[in-house]
């Protein structure tokens, strides 16, 4: 079988793999789940960026670990194939895709170990690496009345996606990132190895793989803590004309205690006029607000910031507990008191607000159009110059899309994983989520974005990319910094041979 997979890869023009080929693996590879041809066309060689698209051998889809760690253990038999787990493909930059390698759809293992445990008293479930955050909510919720308690902005990501990046949302002031938020996973390692790791147990592939970026296996099972679900969220949006108040305030929510501030607090950069996707329409929550421009102090620059808050409560609180509990924290924020928003709206509702977004732009076509898109942290010390060079100058017309900026405590991220952050406490998340309407220029959006990071770095400010995407080892090399012997140790004991995640463009196969 290996010699033959060697053959197919050596000897073929991967563009045209006649289907006997993919049934010659299939057959040989022995798997529970299924084979199917890849192509440039297929789910396989394309993702959300759609900037990049390859061309992979055969799309994967597997029945679970078994499956995973024999497609695994078939590539690191030859001299050059490689295997990327495809989560749901979104990915800006081909980080999901192996050109002419392996591609495993981790969407075929997304029922596999569903199971509520407790321990030591506190509520975990047990999900597949491949089942999306969306269906982990309404599971969760619908079965237990249980909910994790750290997000992403968008749940159509899986378990094992977000867990190789960090899963970040206005949770993660209090709850850390989704990777502060797993005890145990089960991976697949660049070995073939199917290995349960955690804190006390096979310690070094567990932080590893937390922000990993996929280098060092496959996450086949996690372990996330949960918490009683809410039922309900009082979803507030608040203007401020000066970013230094925005800011205060915006640390101010976060560095209080639980129970003294909000349940989640993001933000948003918006432009200063009347455009429909980055101006003043963009902030009300409900179609019978209105933003009153009139309301702008004339002081107002090209830009005006929107702080995102939200508090959870039951159905059994009275209305007027809920409004003390939020006017409380209000009087105590400076934002511009006519330009306040807030709607009730269920628990379930408002974690899938992203997906109204997605229904409404897949309307429009805009959500398959392509998404150049940047992600930054920037440290406390830097974000005013961040401020003031990228967003009130470079950025003062949008990006098409939401730009958005929020506060995060590096204290509640655990510097064993392989995340890298700025300096210092407070740092800032800044994502710039651009969609490219038809007929523009993505190579302008890709050159701007180079543009911001190459003044960020001429200026001297304190910078990490998030969802990183780089060319060159001397990059990757900068971008780790003094981890970087870490990670390459890491991905010496994993996956010495270079197998996985080869999009990532960190290390080549060798053999
Ligand atoms: P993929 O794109 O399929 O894979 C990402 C990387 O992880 C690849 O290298 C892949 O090989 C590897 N990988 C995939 N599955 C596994 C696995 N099981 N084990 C090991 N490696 C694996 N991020 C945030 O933090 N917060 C947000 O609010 C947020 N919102 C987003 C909204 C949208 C609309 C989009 C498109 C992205 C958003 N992201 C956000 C970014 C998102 O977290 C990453 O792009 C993530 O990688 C996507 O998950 P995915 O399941 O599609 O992974």
């Amino acid at each position: 079988m290996i010699a033959c997979l060697g053959r197919i890869v050596h000897d073929t023009d991967a563009e045209s793999i006649p289907d006997d080929d993919v049934s010659t693996i299939s057959q040989s590879l022995d798997l529970q789940g299924t084979i199917e041809s890849g192509g440039i066309a297929g789910l396989a060689g394309k993702d959300f960026g759609g900037i990049y698209s390859v061309n992979p051998l055969v799309l994967i889809k597997p029945s679970g670990s078994e499956d995973i760690a024999r497609v695994v253990k078939a590539a690191s038999r030859t001299s050059h194939v490689t295997v990327a787990a495809r989560g749901n493909g979104h990915s800006i930059n081909g980080q999901a895709m192996a050109d002419g390698g392996l591609v495993i759809d981790m969407r075929s293992t997304e029922d596999n170990h569903f199971k509520l445990l407790t321990i030591d008293g506190s509520p975990y479930i047990d999900i597949s690496g491949g089942a999306l955050w969306e269906d982990v909510l309404k599971r969760c919720v619908s079965m237990f009345r249980l909910a994790p308690q750290s997000w992403t902005d968008y749940l159509s990501l899986t378990v094992g996606g977000t867990l190789s990046n960090a899963g970040v949302s206005g949770q993660a002031f209090r709850y850390g990132p989704q990777t502060s938020n797993v005890t145990e996973l089960e991976i697949v390692t660049g070995k073939g190895e199917i290995t349960v790791c955690s804190e006390t147990q096979n310690s070094e592939l567990f932080f590893g793989a937390l922000g990993g970026l996929g280098q060092f296996g496959i996450i086949t099972r996690a372990r996330v803590k949960l918490q009683p679900a809410p039922d309900m969220v009082r979803w507030i949006r608040l203007v401020y004309s000066e970013f230094e108040e925005f800011t205060r305030d915006a640390e101010f929510l976060v560095t209080r205690e639980e129970g003294e501030s909000f349940d989640y607090v993001e933000g948003f950069v918006l432009s200063n006029c009347h455009d429909p996707i980055n101006g003043w329409p963009s902030v009300p929550l409900d179609p019978d607000h209105e933003f009153n421009p009139a309301h702008i102090p004339q002081t107002a620059g090209s830009v005006l910031y929107c702080l995102e808050a939200a508090l959870h409560y039951r159905h059994n609180d009275h209305p007027s507990t809920v409004d003390a509990a939020v006017n409380g924290l209000l009087e105590r924020l400076e934002f511009i008191r006519r330009l306040k928003f807030q709607v009730n709206v269920s628990y379930i509702e408002f974690l899938l607000r992203v997906k109204r977004v997605e229904e409404h732009a897949k309307a429009n076509g805009i959500w398959d159009s392509p998404h150049p898109w940047l992600n930054i942290f920037v440290s406390q010390s830097s974000i005013v110059d961040f401020d003031r060079t990228v967003f009130r100058k470079m950025l003062k017309d949008g990006v098409g899309g939401p730009m958005l900026i929020y506060p995060l405590l590096r204290s509640k991220w655990d510097d064993r994983t392989s995340v890298v952050l700025p300096k210092g406490e407070i740092f800032y998340i800044v994502a710039l989520l651009r969609f490219v309407p038809q007929g523009s220029s993505v190579e302008k959006l890709v050159a701007q974005n180079l543009e911001i990071v190459k003044r960020c770095n001429d200026e001297g400010l304190d910078f990490k990319l998030y969802l990183p995407n780089y060319h060159s080892k001397d990059d990757w090399k900068r971008h780790f910094g003094n981890e970087w012997s870490r990670f390459m140790e890491r991905k010496f004991s994993f996956d010495p041979m270079a197998i996985l995640a080869p999009g990532q463009r960190i290390f080549n196969r060798t053999h």
